[in-house]
């Protein structure tokens, strides 16, 4: 079996049992496994037993064959010693008869004892025993007795002939009964080698089955156990080396499950928690931007304009000066008032936006006449620009706060003035677009670099503006983008850098 095969089934025992508690899936394993180790083993000694029942049975052949030949040389005494005994007479030979006629049954009794479980042997052991019996009752008897009153008839060839003849058929019968179990011999011998070879085989395959099975709970426990725990570790150090977006499969045992799933939820929160610090953080470098940036803006914005008024009116004040100076004069305290005035008022529109007090009117009206004087009253103020207006025939009715409207698209109309520092056309259009009202101011100013445009409507982003020597807080665009979207309506822009700029602003058209 290759190991991609053991690992596939090692993949097949997990996934089987992938709803049962690990602590199951482990006992289940060892109980099976040892239950089938156990079989192999039995299965190794049942071949070893059959190995040796066949060498008993071996052991059983040599013995028949021993107490057959031990029976044969009994027989051989009988003969022998009469022959010896009629030829010499010795009392001495007719000992060694009665000897060799005491012991043939015994060693007769012990072949059939030994052959009794084979019926063929059983029939040629019982033969054996009558030619035997017969030879020693009706030929060794009767001629010893003869021997004793006439000895040439015991030694006459007649006799003689007679003895022979039963001994040879005892010695056919002992040959075929050596012949017989030389046979059953060699034939268990060639059984016994064969269940040998088998029980060697059976024991080796034994083995190798356990050994395999030993092979595949080891898979199952790695793909089970191991494998799993392993993930988990790395899952662990991924997250602890900062990669907090680490989540694990969750699949696997109960336990495991129940693991994978505390860890994904321990990753989730900690990224959660991550993310919503970085979020605070930046929340935080922001806010601490916007505080220096108003610092900034305040000291520089405020500055200006008193220090004016402060200079002119201590000037007025030590010195007498004519009527039409002195009229100069305070003409440009009461511009630096003004701006000063507009900027407290901007500063306040924040700080009301972002509290959600600023309050907007609802009334229906023509945002067309207020396109018109509002460029007039900025156009007096702006001799290097020509102000194109053009506001179509049909009214530009929306229903809002005018003088939040007209704050806006004072806002827009102020930026292109300031924006465009060498002068230009100014162009104002007020049209129906898509059912909406579009107002669009465009100017032939310095224009917006795209790298900032994302944040022009960012409280007070300024781009740059302020390097450029303009004044401004970087509120307006801010404001009007609330005003604007408070109306249900967008805001918007497109600039190049050097050609200028366009804003616009759409509003719903009320019917
Ligand atoms: P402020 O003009 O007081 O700086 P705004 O909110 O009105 O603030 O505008 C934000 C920024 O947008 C300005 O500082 C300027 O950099 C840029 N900006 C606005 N309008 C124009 C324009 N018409 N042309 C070029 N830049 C503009």
């Amino acid at each position: 079996m290759s190991p991609r095969v053991v690992q596939r089934l090692g993949r097949r025992l997990s996934s089987a049992s992938l709803s049962l508690p690990l602590l199951s899936r482990v006992l289940i394993g060892s109980f099976g496994l040892s239950v089938l180790v156990a079989a192999a083993f039995a299965l190794a000694l049942l071949a070893m037993s059959d190995l040796r029942s066949s060498t008993n049975v071996q052991a059983h052949s040599k013995d028949v064959s021993t107490a057959t030949l031990e029976l044969e040389r009994v027989v051989n005494d009988l003969e022998s010693s009469l022959r010896y005994y009629f030829i010499t007479g010795s009392p001495r030979f007719l000992s060694s008869w009665r000897e060799a006629r005491r012991s043939w049954p015994p060693a007769l009794e012990a072949v059939e004892r030994l052959v009794a479980s084979q019926p063929a042997q059983a029939a040629q052991a019982r033969q054996l025993g009558a030619l035997t019996h017969s030879y020693v009752t009706e030929y060794g008897l009767p001629f010893i007795d003869i021997y004793k009153v006439s000895p040439d008839t015991a030694r006459s060839a007649d006799a003689t002939r007679e003895g022979a003849r039963r001994i040879s058929q005892i010695r056919q019968e002992l040959t075929a009964l050596l012949a017989s179990e030389d046979n059953l011999a060699s034939a268990r011998a060639a059984s016994a080698k064969r269940e040998a070879a088998q029980a060697v085989s059976v024991g080796i395959a034994a083995l190798v089955l356990a050994a395999l099975l030993l092979l595949v709970f080891a898979v199952f426990l790695a793909h089970g156990v191991v494998r799993p725990v392993r993930l988990v570790a790395a899952g662990a150090s991924r997250v602890a080396a900062g990669d907090l977006s680490t989540r694990l499969p969750e699949q696997g045992a109960a336990e495991l499950h129940e693991l994978t799933e505390a860890f994904n939820a321990m990753a989730r929160s900690l990224e959660h928690g991550k993310r919503e610090l970085e979020a605070q953080n930046e929340q935080l470098r922001q806010s601490e931007r916007m505080k220096s940036e108003l610092v900034s803006i305040v000291s520089h914005e405020l500055r200006t304009p008193l220090a004016g008024i402060l200079g002119y009116s201590s000037l007025l004040l030590k010195r007498e000066f004519d009527e039409e100076d002195a009229r100069r004069y305070l003409e440009v305290i009461n511009a630096q008032g003004q701006r000063l005035s507009s900027l407290v008022e901007e500063f306040l529109d924040v700080e009301r936006v972002e509290s959600g007090r600023i309050e907007l009117k609802e009334e229906l009206f023509d945002l067309g006449p207020l396109l018109q004087d509002e460029a007039r009253v900025i156009g007096a103020e702006a001799p290097k620009h020509r102000f194109d207006v053009s506001v179509g025939d049909r009214p530009l009715r929306v229903l809002g706060d005018p003088d939040r409207l007209a704050q806006v698209y004072a806002n827009l109309l102020a930026n292109a003035v300031k924006y465009s520092p060498e002068g230009g056309v100014i162009e104002v259009r007020g049209a129906l677009h898509n059912g909406a009202v579009r107002i669009q101011v465009r100017d032939e100013g310095v224009g917006i670099p795209p790298e900032h445009q994302p944040r022009i409507f960012t409280k007070f982003f300024r781009a740059e503006a302020r390097e450029s020597g303009f004044a401004g807080t970087g509120l307006g665009l801010a404001v009007s983008r609330y005003i604007v979207e408070a109306h249900g309506g967008r805001i918007g822009f497109s600039s190049t850098p050097g050609a200028g700029s366009s804003f616009w602003f759409e509003l719903p058209l009320a019917v």
